[in-house]
């Protein structure tokens, strides 16, 4: 471990994260973790939430006030990098400011996809990735206001379940077939979608925009069907873009991100690369998969820390993520695209438990409903691929912590 310098671009979730985990390591030389946003180090998933729903006590900050100090962590906030020089190994800052660095991460993140029909509406049109992007939401989200949420991704959902809760009257459009395609599978998208109706949203699933106007002071959508939606305020979420620029001029291997190895490696040696940018080498699946996890971004910061040390990664578990909407605690582990779901309980009334099975009957992955008590479990078990005769899997007499064990 003979590195004095390492240098961490974004200080966002792995940023913070693997500036820790070097320290947890031991490691005693120069760590200096960069951040383009003029806040320490925050967590983004109370921004859909908590921020939003319990604005006075509502806690985002990664490490407690003086870690960073304490930990003698160089926190530069406020300032991009603007180049990073992979030959001569140094990055330089907006500011003016050089850096030589001995390794370097790449932790930037993405941004969000833009749609210049809805920016081209001007005020009152609302992304969210960021805390001030939470902050303008207040006075919007807010009884009495006819809020047309434009995506039913997570960020679209997850904001139906806050707007509804402020008081708000909500429209959700997507131009897919159904809401969380991406990360959910048809039978608990289905339901979710029943539970927003249920408190009074309206969907609109399958409707492209056709465009969007401001007349007499209101905003209006007219779907390609023709059908006309007017509010007081858009907010859009239709995904986000990996952060790659840095990466792309420095000359990096970029791939719907920055490609990195199982060890968070990219192309070019001492450049490492995690989180929301990142695209990892995925030994399942035989490809590259970007994730946009808050889970993944702690790992893969935990695995490029330990590369950089030489230390070897933590074993590997099915990847994980989490939602809370509609008073559901809901919790996902691995292949969503699993061709066979078998339902343990009843979704209509939770907690329960969804089981993910493959061609070949092993479970692949698996969803708890206000039942996160069952995630360790089942991950273990997606872990063995264990195959668990249908009748038991879907009967909760059978303890999973217990069936966990047997495959052990
Ligand atoms: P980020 O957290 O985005 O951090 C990247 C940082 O890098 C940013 O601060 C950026 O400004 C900075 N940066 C970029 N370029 C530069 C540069 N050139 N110089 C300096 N700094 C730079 N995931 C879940 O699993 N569950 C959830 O419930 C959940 N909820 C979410 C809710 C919201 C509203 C959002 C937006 C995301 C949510 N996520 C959730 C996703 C999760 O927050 C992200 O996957 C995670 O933040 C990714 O971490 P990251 O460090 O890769 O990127
Ligand atoms: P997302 O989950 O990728 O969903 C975007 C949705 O918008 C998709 O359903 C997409 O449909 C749709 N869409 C795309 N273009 C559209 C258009 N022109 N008109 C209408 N709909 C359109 O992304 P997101 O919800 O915007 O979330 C952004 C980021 O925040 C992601 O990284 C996400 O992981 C993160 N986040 C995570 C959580 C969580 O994990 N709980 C919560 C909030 C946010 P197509 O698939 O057809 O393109």
């Amino acid at each position: 471990m003979n590195v004095s310098t390492i240098v961490i671009v974004g200080a966002g979730q792995a940023g913070a994260l693997a500036a820790a985990d070097l320290r947890q390591q031991g490691y005693a030389g120069r760590v200096v973790l960069i951040g383009e946003e003029a806040h320490a180090p925050y967590e983004r998933p109370p921004l859909s939430k908590d921020v939003l729903l319990q604005p006075q006590t509502a806690r985002c900050a990664i490490h407690g006030e003086g870690y960073y100090v304490e930990q003698n962590i160089e926190l530069k906030l406020g300032v991009a990098v603007t180049a990073l020089d992979a030959q001569a190994r140094i990055v330089t800052l907006a500011n003016g400011e050089s850096i030589a660095f001995d390794e370097l991460l790449l932790a930037t993140g993405a941004r969000v996809r833009r749609l210049p029909m809805l920016d081209a509406l001007g005020e009152n049109v609302y992304t969210l990735r960021t805390l001030e992007d939470a902050q303008r939401l207040a006075p919007v989200l807010q009884a009495g206001k006819r809020v047309l949420l434009v995506g039913a991704g997570v960020i679209g959902l997850e904001l139906a379940s806050s707007a509804v809760d402020l008081g708000a009257e909500v429209t959700v459009i997507e131009q897919a077939p159904r809401a969380m395609a991406r990360c959910a599978p048809p039978l608990l998208t289905e339901h979710l979608c029943d539970v927003h109706r249920a408190r009074g949203v309206t969907l609109h699933l399958g409707s492209p925009l056709a465009s969007a106007n401001r007349e007499n002071g209101e905003l209006v959508l007219t779907l390609e069907s023709g059908t006309r939606i007017t509010g007081d305020a858009v907010i859009y979420g239709i995904g986000v873009e990996p952060e790659t620029t840095l990466a792309r001029k420095a000359g990096l291997q970029i791939d719907n991100g920055i490609v990195i190895d199982a060890r968070c490696r990219t192309s070019l040696a001492h450049i490492y690369a995690a989180g929301d940018a990142a695209s990892q080498w995925d030994e399942a699946s035989g490809h590259h998969q970007r994730r946009e996890t808050w889970e993944n971004a702690n790992r893969q910061a935990q695995t490029a820390a330990r590369a950089m040390l030489g230390l070897e990664p933590e074993a590997w578990e099915a990847a994980w993520f989490w939602t809370d909407q509609c008073g559901l605690n809901i919790q996902f582990a691995g292949d969503m695209t699993a061709p066979e779901w078998l339902t343990r309980g009843s979704l209509q009334a939770p907690p329960c438990v969804l089981f993910g099975l493959d061609g070949e009957g092993a479970l692949v992955g698996a969803i708890t409903v206000n039942q996160g008590r069952d995630m360790r479990s089942a991950k273990a078990l997606i872990g063995k691929r264990a195959r668990i005769a249908r009748e038991t899997l879907a009967d909760p007499t059978h303890n999973l912590r217990n069936l966990a064990r047997e495959f052990a």
